[in-house]
């Protein structure tokens, strides 16, 4: 097993291993959040609403309380010469933006080609569920997955690439219900034309 000792913080992000502010002190702020709206904190459905608020966020934002290089701490050395992309297709996306605090919700497909370490399939996907659960841009959440599996894995290259629906373009501001974004970054030999062409049409295939 090789280490992948975390050197310093991705790009965009500042690891929160504790925070200051108490439970107490968030679900506080909900409550103030449900009043700015016109809520009546006293009415029955509202009664336990900002401690399922914090439970939720819990959940939604639990990727500062986890390293995203730790899943791939864990390596295999491969002797055979295997020079072929490595494809994982379609893992759910759900993120929030970090403008709006509202959903961004898609697919993320992330490729690399092995350079003597391989990782179990499924560490690929928690990387990208755990940059998931923090607030962001898809720009960055694209770059800061394939970075962190580049810097890690040592590949020949890395491929990430996701298609996502911002519902605060679908719910807010422009409205526009049917739109999606797609982002893309490449690292190492898929800069090169050839092997991005082979990436996007394995994605197609
Ligand atoms: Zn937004």
């Amino acid at each position: 097993m090789q280490l992948c000792l975390a050197k310093i913080p991705i790009k965009g992000y500042n690891l929160i291993m504790s925070t200051k502010v108490s439970r107490t002190e968030a679900k506080k702020a909900i409550e103030t959040l449900l009043k700015y709206i016109g809520e009546d904190l006293k009415r029955e459905g509202l009664v336990d609403t900002p401690e399922r608020v914090i439970k939720s966020f819990d959940t939604f934002y639990g990727g500062y309380q986890q390293d995203p290089k730790a899943p791939l701490q864990k390596t295999f050395r491969y002797y055979k010469d295997y020079n072929e992309v490595v494809l994982v297709k379609d893992i759910d996306i759900m993120s929030h933006c970090e403008h709006h605090l509202v959903p961004i919700i898609g697919k993320a497909h992330i490729a690399y080609i092995p350079h003597k370490k391989i990782v179990g399939l499924s560490k690929l996907a928690r990387v990208a569920d755990i940059f998931s659960r923090r607030l962001q841009t898809q720009e960055s959440l694209t770059v800061s997955i394939a970075e962190t599996i580049y810097e890690c894995l040592e590949p020949k290259g890395v491929a990430v690439y996701i298609n996502a629906v911002h519902q605060c373009m679908t719910t807010r501001g422009i409205q526009n219900k049917h739109s999606s974004t797609t982002t893309t970054h490449f690292k190492g030999i898929f800069t090169e034309i050839q092997h991005r062409q082979e990436f996007l049409a394995l994605l197609r295939s």
